[in-house]
């Protein structure tokens, strides 16, 4: 996971949401064609074509759209610019696994997430000779695992595709 600095929103994006009128409100599932493909490319572009957990070579035909804070959970954040990343996987194939933004689906946890916003978040593993990924410390370790002891399952996701990838 590296760390995304956000810029500025899409004029875009800006322009599709100031169109809400008494007929029409801005709504994610409303949003298609140009104007989300213009957002894709641009947080792609915001990213260096790199998948905002993984770190995996993306481009807008093998990644989507990811709500940081899901939709489901937290309606009133889903236009906001900050809220959304270039996340790796568009069209799973038949039994491919699901990871990333596909697995992370509706789980968010604030107090859990290790998020690629936070300008620390590339300390919060260690990377071991034998290619073991671990917990950057023993506070990270505490924050990112539950009453049994278990890593969280992001964090376990996390894990388990950067020893993909490595
Ligand atoms: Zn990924």
């Amino acid at each position: 996971m590296k760390f995304i600095e956000k810029g500025s929103e899409v004029p875009e994006f800006t322009r599709w949401k100031a169109q809400a009128n008494e007929n029409w409100q801005p709504d994610w599932d409303n949003l298609a064609g140009e104007p989300k493909l213009n957002i894709h490319r641009a947080l792609l572009m915001e990213q260096g074509y790199i998948c905002c957990y993984c770190n995996q070579r993306i481009d807008e035909t093998n990644s989507h759209i990811e709500h940081l804070m899901p939709r489901k959970s937290y309606k009133n954040r889903e236009l906001e610019y900050n809220n959304i990343l270039a996340s790796c996987q568009k069209n799973l194939k038949r039994k491919e696994p699901r990871h990333c933004g596909v697995l992370k689906d509706n789980w968010y946890d604030p107090m859990l997430m290790v998020s690629p916003l936070d300008k620390d978040c590339e300390n919060r593993f260690r990377f071991i000779e034998d290619g073991s990924i671990l917990p950057a410390s023993e506070i990270v370790s505490l924050q990112n695992k539950n009453s049994s002891g278990y890593f969280t399952p992001f964090c376990q996701i996390l894990i388990q595709i950067l020893k993909f990838y490595i």
